[in-house]
């Protein structure tokens, strides 16, 4: 029996381990759920689950739910704020904990957690994306077990566990990381001018929210995710690339330098994913669909650059070590991404915009979580100006 906590426990990946461990109540204890605003939902969880502990964004929502919760008899103590999240990541008597916050609030519950040496369940992206290489120096120095939950690079990491990783290294010549190509694959930039926000919204493959669906018709999601694989996986940028595979079944592949390719392979959906961090290192059943080989035929293309200019951006960041520049990169975007989705600027605006922000700001790499958090509201502060 794992004692569990969940940052960000309401939202999809929340819900999708809550799921699983619904599946499998002997397997794990839920120790703590924490969610921002949705108390209705972390009611009926904490209903479901009786964990210890459940976190809220502030002492009202936190009142609310404790009324809520008493008048059920229920045991779940309820805390607020982040202190309290960090407190729940970091109990001594928690084994394990998925950080599914999603932005830039995820990092500090998350890093603080590493610090203590857990087990990482890692879905919030942006703790990669702006703190790499503080996130990765502190898993080396306190030994902390830090899993990919991101189903590319689960997938890699997949491929590459059936090793010893360290051995693995100079083995591996390539990291290739799919991409659906999104809803706008086959349009031109002439085309791309008109996208409206429900258009960009229509993913082909995977059933998300509105931020992550216009980032995956960007392919500015695929672009945060090269930055995840360069931390995770320690590879030269130059050894990482994205091949476009319409059909996400190839969740991603690694080529070793004997000319093998190892594809790690299922139908799309993130209770696999989820489930293997989870269990790792061993395989447990997932309650997942099946995949029929014999249904569809696997495609790949090439990726064209000069129609998903994040992905351009992101090779230049790396290979540039601007690490700084990652924060703005991702800051810059979800600003315009919500000016995008409330029809403050044009879908072609989004990359335009960043392409500003990265030339106008001017930050030294962070030393530290506090300072990357600070660079992310000034560059918030600097895009808001280019439309408002
Ligand atoms: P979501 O929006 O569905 O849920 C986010 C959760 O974070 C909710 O529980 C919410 O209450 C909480 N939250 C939001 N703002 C917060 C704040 N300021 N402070 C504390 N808690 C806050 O997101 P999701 O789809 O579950 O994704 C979570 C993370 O995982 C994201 O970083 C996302 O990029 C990443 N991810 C998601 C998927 C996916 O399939 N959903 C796949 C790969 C990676
Ligand atoms: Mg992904």
């Amino acid at each position: 029996m794992k004692n569990i906590t969940i940052l960000g426990a309401t939202g999809s990946i929340g819900q999708n381990t809550l799921s699983i461990i619904a599946d499998n109540p002997y397997d794990f204890s839920v120790y703590a759920l924490s969610a921002h605003t949705q108390i209705d939902r972390l009611f009926t969880q904490c209903l479901q689950f009786s964990p210890k502990y459940a976190v809220v964004a502030n002492k009202d929502l936190a009142a609310q739910l404790t009324t809520k919760l008493k008048a059920q008899n229920s045991t779940t103590t309820v805390l607020y704020g982040q202190k309290a999240l960090i407190d729940i990541a970091c109990d001594d008597a928690v084994d394990m904990v998925m950080a599914a916050i999603v932005g830039i609030a995820g990092l500090t519950p998350t890093y603080e957690a590493i610090k203590k040496g857990k087990k990482i369940l890692l879905a919030n992206k942006e703790s990669l994306v702006t703190a790499g290489h503080l996130f990765m120096a502190a898993v080396e120095k306190y030994n902390a077990l830090l899993l990919p939950v991101d189903s590319e690079h689960n997938a890699i990491f997949q491929c590459l566990s059936s090793f010893n990783k360290k051995a693995d290294k100079g083995a591996v010549e390539k990291i290739i990381l799919t991409a659906s190509g999104g809803p706008f694959r086959q349009k031109t930039l002439a085309e791309l001018q008109h996208v409206t926000p429900d258009e960009a919204c229509a993913h082909p493959n995977w059933s998300m929210g509105r931020k992550i669906s216009v980032d995956s018709s960007t392919m500015m999601n695929k672009a945060l995710e090269v930055i995840e694989a360069y931390w995770l996986f320690g590879m030269p940028i130059e050894n990482i690339e994205v091949l476009i595979h319409p059909q996400s079944i190839v969740h991603s592949m690694v080529k070793y330098c004997d000319g093998s390719f190892i594809a790690q392979m299922g139908t799309p959906d993130m209770k696999t994913p989820i489930g293997y961090a989870m269990y790792y290192p061993k395989r447990h059943f997932i309650d997942v669909p099946n995949l029929d080989f014999t249904q569809k035929a696997l495609t790949f293309e090439q990726v064209d650059l000069s129609r998903f200019g994040a992905l351009k951006i992101v090779f230049t960041l790396l290979k540039n070590k601007d690490y700084a520049g990652n924060i703005v990169f991702n800051a810059a975007n979800e600003v315009l991404v919500e000016a995008f989705l409330s029809g403050q600027i044009k879908y072609l605006e989004i990359i335009d915009y960043i392409e500003k922000a990265l030339s106008k700001a001017n930050f030294n790499a962070p030393g530290d979580i506090d300072e990357v958090i600070a660079i992310d509201q000034q560059t918030r502060l600097l895009v808001n100006d280019f439309f408002a």
